[in-house]
């Protein structure tokens, strides 16, 4: 298992403090999407891509609802998206 997240993290706050520039003080910085997966009984966090989608749901009688509903469905990484080393399973 690689150190990605953490490198690549301080980078991003580097360039976030950047970007700020003067024009405020840098507080905290995180990943979005981290997952927390069970790897043969041990809790990591893994990064993940979330799919959105919207879908009608469907009445007793076969009819579509009116209103649109939403929800997501993660795709975890197999593999570090910053080096390519192979995750754990
Ligand atoms: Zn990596």
């Amino acid at each position: 298992m690689c150190d990605c997240l953490e490198v690549y993290g301080e980078k991003m706050e580097n360039r976030a403090i950047v970007k700020i520039g003067s024009k405020g003080k840098y507080i905290h910085g995180s990943w979005e999407n981290l997952s927390l997966v069970d790897v043969n009984g041990v809790f990591t966090t893994r990064p993940s891509l979330p799919f959105a989608f919207k879908y009608r749901k469907i009445k007793s009688n076969g009819e579509e609802y009116a209103n649109v509903s939403s929800d997501t469905h993660v795709l975890f990484f197999s593999f570090c998206p910053f080096c390519g080393v192979k995750y754990d399973n």
